[in-house]
């Protein structure tokens, strides 16, 4: 069985990605209703039947809005920092205690064959992390919600097949939009997302540490186009002699679509 990985969505409406190794399937993040995220697994060929768990990244609503569902559905252990868990605990309703599992954001665990890296991010949560994904055939490393780009994604996501990385927003649409200021306040600071500029930047130093494919992801709606993002992206890479298809496969996901199927 190949390993196959699918983001079902991705934006500030919500994000939910599906890895499967064969055994385990697990859902990194459950920002959708339960509902939208049985009909997007099946999209994608999956079964919501076979989900063994759900990672969390950090307890945000686009995040973890069908987590609980799920878990009480299909009897599901989600996983979470505790700071995390404190923070989500009332907006999911309740969870078994069996199917609490905490996770410690500077060690590495296992969750059957898939071995999960998680490293901190800066964001406005309580304890927002990333995580790298790796199984025998493949490494996957998810970088979204973050204000900027910790030197320790470098490091972890070096080599990756795959990384999703944040495209959030245009710093003009944004400044010149119908946000509230506080909002642009927040979009803007170190603990608030990334924009398409400095997914570029990070996007060339990725490719230098070897990573094949780039998913860009959690694109505003309010602030950015798909099309803004994937230009800027590559303009950047285009400074410095790179090319989309040649130097990397470099693609959107939407909130609306699945993306393609990843396989390894
Ligand atoms: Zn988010
Ligand atoms: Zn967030």
């Amino acid at each position: 069985m190949p390993a196959t990985f699918c983001t079902l969505a991705s934006g500030s409406s919500g994000n939910c990605h599906v890895l499967s190794d064969g055994n385990q399937q697990l859902l990194i993040d459950a920002g959708l209703s339960g509902k939208q995220i049985q009909s997007r697994l099946q999209k994608a060929g999956m079964q919501p039947e076979n989900l063994s768990g759900i990672l969390v990244s950090h307890e945000h609503s686009d995040h973890i809005k069908g987590a609980g569902i799920l878990s009480r559905r299909f009897q599901l252990p989600i996983y979470a920092n505790e700071k995390t868990w404190i923070a989500m605990e009332e907006k999911i309703g309740p969870v078994k205690p069996e199917h609490r599992k905490i996770f410690d954001s500077q060690k590495a665990f296992a969750i059957g064959d898939i071995s999960v890296t998680p490293y901190r991010l800066s964001h406005d949560a309580a304890d927002p992390v990333g995580f790298a994904l790796e199984g025998h055939q493949f490494k996957i490393c998810l970088a979204t919600d973050l204000g900027h780009v910790p030197e320790s994604l470098y490091e972890v996501a070096c080599n990756s097949d795959l990384l999703v990385m944040e495209s959030n927003h245009d710093v003009d649409m944004l400044n010149v939009g119908s946000y509230p200021y506080y909002l642009k306040r927040r979009v803007l600071s170190d603990q608030g997302h990334l924009s398409n500029e400095s997914a570029g930047q990070a996007v060339v130093e990725m490719i230098r540490r070897n990573v094949k494919s780039i998913l860009l992801a959690h694109l505003s709606r309010e602030n950015n186009f798909p099309e803004l993002a994937y230009s800027t992206v590559t303009g950047i890479m285009a400074e410095k002699g790179m090319k989309a298809g040649k130097d990397v496969n470099l693609s959107l996901s939407t909130r609306e679509e699945i993306s393609c199927l990843y396989a390894y």
